[in-house]
């Protein structure tokens, strides 16, 4: 695993997306692996137990485990969702990474997509401020029926 400098590289403070957000603190460049999302690895029942409870941290490790980023020590879970991010977050050698997209410069907020599905979509309201946000907090291969409304039910407003 690459060595870990997240604590000088990152600043954790109020961001105008929401809550606490990550920030550049120094200059990043694209493809660096800026911090893992780390977490309790549980199974899949668990996880599915702890989503009904409105735990929202749970990340899809593979197709036994899940890593629920509430647990323990993750700063990873300050980042938030923005339409358009400037990291990915990426499955390496059973670790999710956060990974830089392009070059981030200082204090910029660190952003990745939050991948979710757009069943309950209208739970997940996105303020993230981009040009091309589609409203709600979604993975991106959902974006382009969100712009053309197609899934039944979604809002015309
Ligand atoms: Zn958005």
């Amino acid at each position: 695993m690459p060595e870990q400098e997240t604590r000088s590289v990152l600043e954790f403070k109020p961001s105008a997306i929401h809550g606490l957000g990550a920030f550049a603190a120094a200059p990043i460049r694209a493809g660096t692996l800026v911090i893992e999302y780390a977490g309790e690895r549980v199974s899949k029942a668990e996880s599915t137990r702890r989503c009904e409870t409105g735990n929202t941290s749970i990340f899809e490790l593979d197709e036994d485990w899940d890593v629920d980023g509430n647990a323990g020590w993750n700063p990873a879970r300050f980042l938030n969702h923005s339409c358009a991010p400037n990291c990915d977050a990426e499955l390496i050698e059973g670790h999710i990474w956060i990974v830089a997209r392009r070059d981030i410069a200082p204090g910029e907020e660190l952003t990745f997509n939050y991948g979710y599905d757009w069943e309950d979509y209208r739970q997940h309201v996105c303020h993230c401020g981009a040009a091309a946000c589609v409203g709600y907090i979604v993975a991106e291969e959902f974006f382009e029926s969100f712009r053309a409304r197609k899934p039944i039910g979604l809002p015309t407003s």
